[in-house]
């Protein structure tokens, strides 16, 4: 369908975590967008412990105006302060360091509590908009757009564009998907905040934001600028012994500790600290081929890259996907070009990232079996170190530092000066299509 200038093309977004609140801000903005949005939940609400807030999150979060209603606790220093720390877990050895940045342009990495990063997103959407407890239940797609259903059996509809942002169990990818599967990784989270009064009698604990490795499994401890203290595990457990929709659960420290009994005395006793933990089963799934459907279905965030929380930026992609898909349907629309235009724009720059970010995935897994093969085998710290060395170097920084906004640009860039030379007939229309080159990564 090709849009008039004067026609409203009808948005709706199904799912308001950060991407939905991301994509909302952004599209709010949008004149000819007539926008709804739907989430499940019966208020508006964050669980879970700690967030970091890299450069590329910050970036983000100036974008969609609600950079300054977080407080930018983390100070910047002069670059000597130990910003990430990989540690051996078994022995507690230093493997790996790096420092806080300090460029002008790159706030320096914060934690934050979750429900900061979802109250200053909302302080940007209008009080009431979000339609509360309405689970998406049914999609129709028909010629005149695309129908909801919700669980409660009200309708919405139709729609010229369907916003997928319901997280890592989406039903929109479900529905767009059908054949794509979500499985339980085996792993699960178990995280908490607690003052770090009931730490301060551990030795041993680094002031910076320390990964503890062993073979299968971390611990995560954070000293907070506010005097809070963060802790966010891994434990391998069995399907038989996890329920599979545990989300955000309270648990007793008893089903945590034991875990980490073969960790470092500091771990063990950080681990022994919080007396209650939220425990998060991780569910993930394989790369989707493309983040859009049929033209009029998008999906962003979580819903779109069933990465399980790797990386510890998922907001930040997310926000990443709300400003393309934002930008792709500004430019379609200046040019009269369709709906299914915009998201194929937003397909050609979002896969190709996901993409990337699976390949460390890969290049993960590769890792570990090319250490296993080693002859004769490491010892099992020698293998943590090794495997910690070769995963966590400088190669993957582009991850936090990635500037969507300069590939957007280069994008369309690359797209105009296609079609100027179209227009010149100074190529052929096959070469000038070929001018779409596949976007690279680039660091800020
Ligand atoms: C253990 C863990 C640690 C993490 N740490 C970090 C970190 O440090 N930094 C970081 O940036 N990211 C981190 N992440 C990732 C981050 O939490 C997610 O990537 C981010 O929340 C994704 O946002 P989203 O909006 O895509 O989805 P979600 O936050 O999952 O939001 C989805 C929304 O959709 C709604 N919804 C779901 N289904 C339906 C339906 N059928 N109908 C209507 N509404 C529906 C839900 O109620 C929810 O509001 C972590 C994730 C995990 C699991």
């Amino acid at each position: 369908m090709t849009i008039q200038p004067q026609e409203k093309i009808r948005v709706a977004v199904i799912g308001t975590g950060p991407g939905g609140l991301a994509a909302i801000i952004h599209l709010l903005r949008v004149p000819f967008v007539e926008l709804s949005a739907f989430d499940q939940a019966t208020e508006l609400r964050e669980v879970g412990a700690g967030i970091s807030i890299n450069q590329n999150t910050w970036r983000h979060l100036h974008l969609l105006g609600a950079a300054n209603a977080i407080e930018q606790i983390s100070a910047r220093g002069d670059g000597t302060k130990v910003d990430h720390e990989q540690r051996n877990g078994l022995t507690g050895e230093l493997i790996a360091q790096s420092f806080q940045k300090v460029e002008i342009n790159a706030p320096p990495r914060s934690r934050i509590e979750r429900y900061k990063l979802q109250n200053a997103l909302l302080g940007q959407v209008p009080k009431g908009f979000v339609q509360l407890s309405k689970e998406l239940s049914k999609i129709e797609e028909s010629s005149k757009g695309t129908d909801l259903t919700f669980e409660d059996g009200t309708t919405a509809g139709p729609f010229d564009l369907l916003i997928g942002a319901d997280g890592i169990r989406s039903a929109v990818r479900k529905h767009a998907f059908p054949d794509h599967r979500l499985s339980y990784t085996g792993k699960v989270a178990y995280r908490v905040i607690i003052p770090q009064s009931k730490v301060a009698h551990i030795k041993g604990i680094p002031k910076a934001a320390t990964f503890w490795h062993t073979k299968d499994t971390h611990v995560y401890t954070d000293p907070l600028d506010n005097g809070l203290f963060e802790i966010a595990t891994r434990a391998s457990e069995p399907e038989e012994d996890i329920k599979k929709v545990s989300w955000g659960q309270k648990v007793k420290p008893e089903q945590v500790q034991h875990h980490y009994d073969h960790y470092c005395e500091t771990i063990k006793q950080v681990i022994a600290a919080p007396d209650e933990w939220l425990e998060f089963a991780m569910f993930g799934g394989p790369r989707l081929e493309s983040v859009i459907s049929n033209g009029h279905i998008a999906l962003l965030g979580d819903a779109s890259h069933p990465l399980s929380g790797a990386f510890g930026s998922g907001a930040a992609f997310a926000f990443e996907d709300a400003y393309v898909l934002a930008q792709a349907l500004l430019y379609t629309h200046k040019n009269g070009e369709s709906v299914s235009q915009a998201i194929r724009l937003y397909d050609e720059v979002r896969s190709p990232h996901y993409k990337g970010l699976y390949q460390i995935l890969n290049n993960f897994a590769s890792n570990a079996k090319e250490i296993e093969a080693i002859s004769p085998p490491l010892i099992e710290n020698d293998f943590i170190n090794e495997r910690t060395r070769r995963n966590w170097n400088a190669e993957n920084k582009w991850i936090y530092e990635y500037d969507v906004t300069k590939v957007w640009k280069q994008y369309i860039d690359t797209i105009d000066a296609g079609k100027d030379l179209t227009k010149l007939s100074l190529q052929k229309n096959k070469e000038a299509e070929t001018a779409i080159v596949p976007v690279i990564p680039v660091s800020a």
